[in-house]
């Protein structure tokens, strides 16, 4: 189904916890055939706090304006719409609120100098409000948002304070290792949003009900979108698969038991019914730096997942319609970079990929010929490496890291 709604959505959403990384995917439009380099050199230097016990709610003063915030206009702690926003959220998801939460009013002057300093491509139409774990504030901008919307961005917002002040949002940020969990863990946070707005207002706006069944972006080649689509829409028909199951109780849940993988939210059976963790593989590193062409070092490891692989052949007009069914069937994946030094330095990736059937496998094997940077792939079974690099490779250069990529330990189908 395909909504112009998403538009507005996206716009309405995006970025919404934006600050809480560096740089949120769904509002810094990268090309979906890079991966971010390993998770923990792109971790923000934020410290965990320590969990707040519960305490009596008290009215946000000014005085409670944290450090870091330089800009924005406090709003009166005895905002109606904010008071009516948490009897909505509480009433939805049965969690109480442990302690009030600040809300700043902000221009689009204020949130083009905020911007400013988190760096990164973040689109100022899209940004109409974000949490920010660190100071345990939303920001709204509601002269960009317009009045009817505002109530549902405030809903949302003020549902990832509620999610901050259970589950600790900081902390489960510095708990994913790989790109792959990050999509998994970002599809639950906004995806409980979503349902809570669908839960809260869709007497009052029918149409929020709809976000859940988008499953293809209005701007079908941004990359941006696609992420929209896969954090907004389909983390929420994640959590309504676990609602279905056990209520609000069943989600909350999975704060706790983070799904593994991309895999589980975009098959959802995947978590609850017929648990499916990926494949292991461990790539021999050392293996890797001896095959490593001169000049060249490792930068980084990563796991892609299904969500960016699929990603990969979305990025490609040969297989834009294949996508979905390649990248289904992913098992699991290990990637290496390796790269040049320098700003302009060259890079060469190392892709180890598992299927759950030879067949996946042979139908992602063969469909690895479309994609253009693609130097040197070969399968075994459910096994498929491959050797990605935008620069075209001596064939000697890509044999000695392919025969690498064959010394990785793997482990199929690990016990649950
Ligand atoms: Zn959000």
């Amino acid at each position: 189904m395909k909504l112009s709604l998403l538009c507005a959505m996206a716009g309405l959403l995006a970025a919404c916890t934006g600050p809480a990384r560096t740089p949120a995917p769904d509002a810094a439009p990268h090309t979906a055939s890079e991966a971010r380099p390993a998770r923990p050199q792109n971790r923000p230097a934020e410290k965990p706090e320590a969990a707040q016990p519960a305490e009596t709610p008290r009215a946000a003063q000014p005085d409670d304006k944290p450090a870091d915030v330089k800009r924005g206009k406090l709003e009166d702690a005895d905002e109606p719409e904010q008071k009516r926003a948490l009897e909505i959220i509480e009433r939805v998801t049965g969690l109480k609120f442990k302690k009030a939460i600040s809300v700043y009013v902000y221009t689009p002057e204020d949130l083009a100098a905020e911007m400013k300093e988190w760096g990164g491509d973040f689109v100022p139409e899209n940004i109409l409000g974000f949490y920010k774990p660190s100071t345990k504030a939303f920001y709204l901008v509601p002269k960009a948002a317009g009045n009817k919307r505002s109530f549902g961005l405030r809903v949302h917002e003020a549902t990832h304070a509620l999610q901050d002040q259970h589950f600790d949002l900081t902390l489960l940020h510095q708990s994913v290792k790989t790109t792959d969990q990050d999509h998994a863990l970002t599809a639950v946070i906004e995806g409980h949003a979503v349902q809570v707005m669908i839960d809260g207002l869709s007497d009052l706006s029918p149409h929020v009900a709809r976000i859940a069944d988008v499953t293809v972006p209005t701007d079908k080649h941004n990359p941006a979108a696609w992420h929209t689509v896969f954090y907004y829409a389909m983390g929420a028909k994640f959590v309504q698969a676990l609602k279905a199951r056990g209520g609000y109780a069943d989600v909350h849940k999975a704060f706790g038991t983070l799904p593994a993988s991309s895999e589980q939210i975009l098959h959802p059976e995947k978590y609850t019914t017929e648990p499916d963790l990926p494949d292991r593989i461990e790539l021999d590193i050392e293996a890797v730096k001896a095959a490593a062409p001169k000049g060249f070092e490792l930068k980084g490891q990563d796991t892609l997942g299904e969500w960016t692989t699929r990603m990969l052949f979305t990025a490609e007009p040969a297989t834009f319609d294949a996508a979905e069914a390649l990248a289904r069937g992913w098992g699991g994946d290990a990637e290496v970079t390796l790269a040049t030094a320098g700003r302009d330095g060259k890079v060469i990736k190392l892709w180890v990929t598992t299927w759950d059937s030879e067949e996946e496998a042979a139908e992602f094997h063969a469909a690895l010929a479309k994609l253009p940077d693609v130097r040197a792939s070969a399968r075994d079974k459910r096994v498929v490496t491959l050797v990605r690099s935008s620069e075209t490779l001596d064939a000697s250069i890509g044999e000695a890291l392919m025969q690498a990529g064959g010394k990785a330990r793997i482990t199929l189908d690990p016990p649950k």
